[in-house]
C-alpha cells in the first residue's frame, strides 16, 4: 500500500452555496469523500484551513510549507496532495517548490466546479492527484488538473471557468494521467531548494504594479512609501515602461527594495531590447528580469528571496538563484 496525505486548504473544490454565492467551508474529509481513491492507496487527511485562495496571506502559505515538512518527516508517507483554490494555486505551489527538498511529490489540485456540483471536476482531479502522489518521485511540486500534470514553476491559471484551468504558456507539461497510470514526459528544471524561512522571520510586504498607457510612477512609489521590501513591475511587451518609471526603480533599489521585472504578455521571456524606459534601462536601474515567470510567481520568487536574506545584495542573490533553471537530471 502507498500512503498519501491530503492537506485540505479550501477553494472551489471545498465550496458550497452560501445563499448569495459560493465559498469554501467544507473539511478535507468531505472533499475526499467525493473521489475514488486509487487501488493500493491509503489516505490520511490534514485539515489546515478552508478558505478561498484569493484570501490567502503569506502567513497561510508559510503554514502550508511547514505542514508539508512535518508530514514528510514521516518516512511512511509516499506523497502529499494539497487541495487548494485555483485562483492563487500557482503562487502557493511555486513557493513550496522553491523550498522542496524531498524526492516525494507534493501535488496541488482543485476544481472549477464546487463540491456538490453534478458532474463536477473535483472528484476526477483529486483521484488523479492521489494517483500521481502515489506514483512519481523526483519531480518536485506538481499541479494536476484535467488529466494533465504540470511543474509548479511556470504554470499559471489560464482559464477562468473551463476545466483545463492550468498550463505553462512558455513550456510543456510534465506528464499525463492516462489509463490508470501516470506517463512522465520530462523532468522539471529546479534550482537547489532554499532553506525553510525562520519561524519568527518578519513577513515582508511585496507589491505588484502593472504598467499601461499613461502609466506614471505614482503607484510604484506608493508601494515604496508603504514599506514594500520587494516590488514586481508588470511591464508591457518584453519588459518595458517609461524613463520616469526607470528612475523610480533606481531610487527604490537605492533604498534597498528588491525589484523584479515581468510582463503583462501571457507567453515568452522578458528581455533587454529597448531603451528610453525599456528593459535595458529597468535592468540598469537594478530590476531583476524574471525570465518566463508571470506576475504571481515572480512575486513569490521575490517573497522567498526577501525571506532568505536581510541585506539587499543577499536578497538579489537569492532571487537570481530562485530564477535560475539548471540542466535537469536525466529522466
Ligand atoms: N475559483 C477558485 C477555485 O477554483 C476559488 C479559489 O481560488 O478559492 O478554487
Amino acid at each position: 500500500m502507498r500512503q498519501v496525505v491530503v492537506i485540505s486548504t479550501g477553494g472551489t473544490i471545498a465550496s458550497r452555496w452560501q445563499g448569495s454565492g459560493f465559498a469554501a467551508d467544507a473539511r478535507g474529509g468531505d472533499v475526499l469523500a467525493t473521489a475514488v481513491v486509487p487501488e493500493d492507496v491509503t489516505v490520511r487527511v490534514v485539515d489546515l484551513m478552508s478558505v478561498n485562495s484569493a484570501r490567502l496571506t503569506t502567513a497561510h502559505q508559510l503554514a502550508l510549507l511547514r505542514t508539508v515538512r512535518e508530514v514528510l518527516a514521516d518516512p511512511a508517507v509516499d506523497g502529499i496532495v494539497v487541495t487548494h483554490g485555483t485562483d492563487t494555486l500557482e503562487e502557493s505551489a511555486f513557493l513550496l517548490d522553491l523550498h522542496h527538498d524531498d524526492p516525494r511529490p507534493v501535488v496541488f489540485t482543485g476544481a472549477q466546479l464546487p463540491l456538490e456540483a453534478a458532474d463536477g471536476d473535483g472528484p476526477r482531479n483529486l483521484h488523479d492527484a492521489l494517483l500521481t502522489a502515489a506514483s512519481v518521485r523526483d519531480l518536485g511540486v506538481l499541479v494536476v488538473f484535467d488529466g494533465r500534470v504540470h511543474a509548479a514553476r511556470g504554470t499559471v491559471k489560464v482559464q477562468t471557468l473551463a476545466a483545463d484551468a492550468f498550463a505553462d504558456p512558455s513550456g510543456s507539461r510534465v506528464a499525463d494521467v492516462e489509463a490508470g497510470g501516470v506517463v512522465v514526459h520530462r523532468r522539471p528544471e529546479r534550482p537547489a531548494p532554499l532553506p525553510l524561512p525562520a519561524a519568527d522571520a518578519p513577513l515582508p510586504r511585496v507589491d505588484m504594479v502593472m504598467h499601461h498607457c499613461d502609466g506614471d510612477p505614482l503607484l510604484f512609489n506608493a508601494a515604496v512609501e508603504a514599506g514594500a521590501q520587494g516590488i514586481v513591475l508588470v511591464a508591457t511587451g518584453a519588459g518595458n515602461a517609461t524613463p520616469e518609471i526607470a528612475a523610480a526603480v533606481e531610487a527604490a533599489v537605492a533604498r534597498g527594495v528588491l525589484v523584479a521585472l515581468t510582463t503583462r504578455v501571457p507567453t515568452g521571456p522578458v528581455a533587454e531590447i529597448y531603451t528610453h524606459g525599456g528593459a535595458v534601462d529597468l535592468a540598469a536601474a537594478g530590476a531583476v528580469l524574471t525570465g518566463t515567470l508571470r506576475a504571481g510567481q515572480a512575486r513569490i520568487a521575490v517573497l522567498a528571496a526577501t525571506l532568505a536574506a536581510t541585506d539587499p545584495a543577499g536578497r538579489t542573490h537569492a532571487l537570481r538563484h530562485a530564477l535560475a533553471a539548471p540542466v535537469p537530471a536525466a529522466a
